[in-house]
């Protein structure tokens, strides 16, 4: 089947030209500082950039001045994509690798105007220096986990990279068919083909890198408690399913702190919801500051918080715990007129689980540690752990 080398080019304006129109209708009126737009600018420079470089190849004797524009035009959009990615991480981009391409093209290309062969080998090497750039600042470590979106946009810049290292490499091989463009040769219906697979790869890793960090913050918001910044009981639960699970393997202790504030609707009722919730957040901060790094603390409910501490027996379980209560008694709200204080009530429940301890059974002997701790004064830590909270399940079945 013969392929015209002119059609398969025309693909280039029709696809980038989809791809940027869709990309302006799904972000119109709703603009981040993502990269999007960058994005969808360098695409549009390719839709540009690629119906001058058919006319050049359909007019008899060429228009060169076109073959400059054209190849300032892709040097630009591959520097708009780089920009694209570094807004992305929301990091600055060294205008050395974004405007030193351009330049070198444009001036590359007047200088070699009339010599198609240095002209097609330095834009070759130029645009493959540039897909290698836009490749590395996508794949670099400090980006995070490297998702499968980072991963379609590197193999789509890698792509180009190599369609333009081979034409460089094929003229400066003596291969001149390479440079030219109006040659039907499967080089080139294959390079074009290989280009634009990498713009549609390129520019679907974009777009869904955008989509899993979307993805990633919400699962993210869903898991915290917005008012205190601490995970919610949905995720402390799960937690403590984890944990159990681990610990069952491993055979050690568990323990549960239950914390409740003490006399909290007086608070609320004495300096207004608002102070409240302020407290709630500050003792959140300071249960948390005083936890170890394998422990997992999170809001239960209204001003309930629940900590586990896996590997701890029922004696470490009540040294934490007693260290929390006197952190929180020790705090001070700053408040007009006068700063709040409030103090906590700790219950603590401490069992090595079988395959049959239940998260939420544990939580109730930690809660009905806690109501003991309500009930003997307030401020003060109660224990309960597995072989009396077995007598108490008894004690109450009976
Ligand atoms: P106790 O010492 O027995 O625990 O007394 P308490 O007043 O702390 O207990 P109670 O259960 O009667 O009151 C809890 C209060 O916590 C009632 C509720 O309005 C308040 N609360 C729950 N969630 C929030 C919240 O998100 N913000 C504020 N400001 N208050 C909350
Ligand atoms: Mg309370
Ligand atoms: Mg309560």
């Amino acid at each position: 089947m013969p392929i015209d080398v002119s059609t398969i080019m025309l693909m280039f304006p029709v696809v980038s030209l989809s791809m940027a129109a869709a990309m302006l209708v799904v972000s119109w009126g709703r603009w981040r500082d993502d990269g999007l737009a960058q994005w969808g600018a360098g695409v549009m420079m390719i839709a540009v950039a690629f119906p001058l470089f058919i006319v050049n190849t359909l007019a008899s004797s060429g228009l060169p001045a076109l073959m400059v524009a054209g190849n300032t035009l892709l040097a630009a959009s591959y520097s708009a994509s780089l920009v694209a990615i570094c807004r992305f991480f929301g990091r600055p981009c060294s205008p050395w690798k974004t405007l030193l391409p351009v330049a070198a093209a444009a001036v590359g290309s007047v200088v070699y105007i009339d010599r198609p062969e240095p002209r097609v080998a330095l834009g070759g090497i130029l645009f493959a220096i540039q897909g290698f750039l836009v490749a590395r600042e996508v794949l670099r470590r400090d980006n995070g986990v490297l998702e499968r979106g980072r991963l379609l946009l590197a193999i789509g810049a890698g792509m180009v990279s190599l369609l333009y290292l081979q034409r460089t490499l094929g003229i400066v091989g003596g291969w001149n068919e390479v440079a030219q463009l109006k040659t039907a040769h499967f080089i080139q219906v294959g390079s074009h083909a290989m280009g634009l697979a990498g713009l549609v790869l390129s520019t679907m890793g974009f777009i869904l890198m955008g989509r899993e960090r979307a993805d990633a913050e919400h699962q993210q918001q869903a898991l915290l408690d917005p008012l205190t910044g601490v995970p919610n009981r949905r995720a402390l639960m799960a937690e403590l399913e984890r944990t159990l699970a681990q610990a069952v393997r491993e055979r050690r202790p568990v323990a549960l702190l239950m914390m409740d504030i003490d006399r909290f609707k007086r608070v609320n009722d004495t300096y207004g919801h608002v102070a409240g919730d302020a407290v709630l957040a500050a003792v959140a901060q300071c249960l948390k500051g005083g936890l170890r790094g394998q422990d997992f603390i999170g809001r239960y409910g209204g001003e309930e918080f629940l900590a586990l501490l896996p590997g701890t027996d029922a004696a470490g379980a009540g040294v934490v715990a007693e260290h929390l209560r006197a952190r929180v008694e020790r705090l001070t709200m700053p408040w007009e007129p006068e700063d709040i204080r409030v103090t906590v009530s700790i219950g603590a429940h401490t069992r090595v689980p079988d395959e049959g301890t239940g998260a939420q059974a544990m939580v109730d002997v930690a809660d009905q540690a806690m109501y003991a701790a309500k009930r003997a004064g307030r401020n003060r830590v109660e224990r309960l752990d597995a072989a009396l909270s077995e007598c108490a399940g008894a004690t109450a079945a009976s």
